[in-house]
């Protein structure tokens, strides 16, 4: 059997087709959607009436990489601060941009507390959750008005836990009626999807312009939220709003909220993303940045930190040297993050390898920017290092792990410090 041999054109996510929204503090213009890079958000988890501990989180969550911050405005006394809040981060040039998450009494926080509007940079509406019967059109449109007297962006935000319950008992009614009647799952979708673009369709009507409306329709399921950003990118051109909402918590959270995020926006879904993690006791708020900034850097859709490539180790490394370097390095880069991004632009592409043995170590090591192949239980005790590909040393003795780490440092300083480039 002869088989033909053609060259296999690499993965890479399928193009997306959103229209283009962009979302604002002063000369901080984020776009979203169309050909921008997919955004990182995150939220706050701080009490918005403790202005000062909820400036300090979203500097904590911008500095981590989030380019959008969403805290709640549930109260008077949370609407009041926002402005104060605002002003914080001004002072500390954090000029990320805030959005507002409302719920049940939006339409009255935004418009007695207009300076809260001004300094939110988005509001967040949940058809849900904007009031029952004749209420929800009036309370809706009023949410809208402050958006277009403001000139903000919203984003239309969806939730399987606070679906509009009288579109979803209609929609169940109408089931009931067919002559083959959807499965009940099929018909909560249709009414997540109908609530946000039937929203959309009418903050157009009330004036906003469709560049300034985004969706989400966010459910705590992999295959249910698959199945909904399927069809909503099917249905409407508006940018999307990505999250699997109450992932959880841990390796459980991650794990659902990777494969989720991964599978839709490698079909093109999805234009802001955001990791709703259960921080864990003692757990900085920061890891859902870090976790939504690694599922986009391992989609090889943007960069933000330089990867460490190491191997899992095996029963051919038996000394903790090798785990211990792997993590101290990360952590090392991690760190550094907030300082080199601007001293030293493109080192977020950088690729150091940390290997365990001989079978794969200089191989992946030659893959990377800069490596290191340790000995495997039984090897002689020297660590090659490869720079761009070329063996350029070889460490030996007790102190292989600062050495590398000097090695580290200074091929960051001279390949993008200028010097060398
Ligand atoms: S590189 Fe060596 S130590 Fe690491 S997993 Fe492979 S065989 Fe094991």
């Amino acid at each position: 059997m002869t088989v033909s041999c053609l060259p296999i054109a690499p993965s890479a996510p399928l193009p997306r087709r959103s229209r283009q929204a962009r979302v604002a503090w002063g000369a901080n213009v984020v776009t979203v959607g169309g050909d921008a890079p997919v955004r990182l958000q995150s939220m706050t988890n701080t009490d918005t009436v403790d202005a000062i501990g909820t400036a300090i989180q979203v500097k904590e969550l911008a500095l981590a990489g989030s380019e959008l911050v969403r805290i709640t405005v549930n109260t008077p006394e949370a609407a009041q601060q926002v402005p104060y809040i605002r002003e914080q981060l001004d002072r500390m040039g954090i000029a990320v941009p805030l959005i507002g998450d409302f719920h049940y009494n939006g339409h009255r926080l935004l418009a007695d507390h207009p300076a809260c509007a001004q300094a939110l940079s988005k509001y967040r509406i949940n058809p849900g959750n904007v009031g029952k019967g004749d209420k929800h059109d009036r309370q809706f449109a009023q949410m809208i008005e402050a958006a277009l007297r403001w000139d903000k962006p919203v984003r239309i935000g969806v939730n399987w836990g606070s679906l509009d319950q009288e579109l979803l008992a209609q929609l169940m009614d109408d089931n009931a009626a067919r002559a083959t009647p959807w499965e009940a799952r099929q018909v909560m979708y249709e009414a997540l999807i109908r609530s946000a673009t039937e929203s959309a369709r009418r903050a157009v009507e009330l004036g906003m312009r469709p560049e300034q409306v985004l969706l989400s329709c966010k459910v705590s399921g992999v295959q249910d939220l698959v199945a909904v950003y399927r069809e909503l990118a099917r249905r409407c051109d508006y940018p999307l709003h990505l999250g699997l909402t109450e992932a959880g918590m841990g390796t459980k959270g991650t794990v659902a909220s990777a494969v989720a995020l991964g599978l839709l926006l490698q079909e093109g879904i999805g234009d802001t993303i955001r990791v709703s993690l259960t921080p864990q006791p003692g757990e900085p708020r920061t890891q859902e940045v870090v976790i939504a900034a690694e599922i986009l850097q391992s989609l090889g859709m943007r960069s933000f930190v330089p990867s460490v490539t190491a191997c899992p180790g095996c029963g051919r490394t038996t000394s903790t040297t090798f785990q211990e370097l792997a993590k101290q390095i990360d952590d090392y880069l991690r760190a550094q993050m907030p300082v080199w991004r601007d001293k030293y632009p493109g080192v977020e592409k950088m690729k150091v390898a940390v290997m365990g043995c001989i079978v794969n170590g200089p191989g992946e090591s030659k893959h990377a920017d800069i490596g290191i192949s340790l000995p495997g239980t039984g090897e002689a005790p020297a660590a090659p290092v490869f720079i761009d590909g070329q063996k350029a040393l070889t460490l030996r003795g007790e102190n292989i792990v600062s050495e590398f780490h000097a090695l580290v440092e200074s091929y960051v300083e001279q390949k993008f410090g200028g010097a060398r480039a």
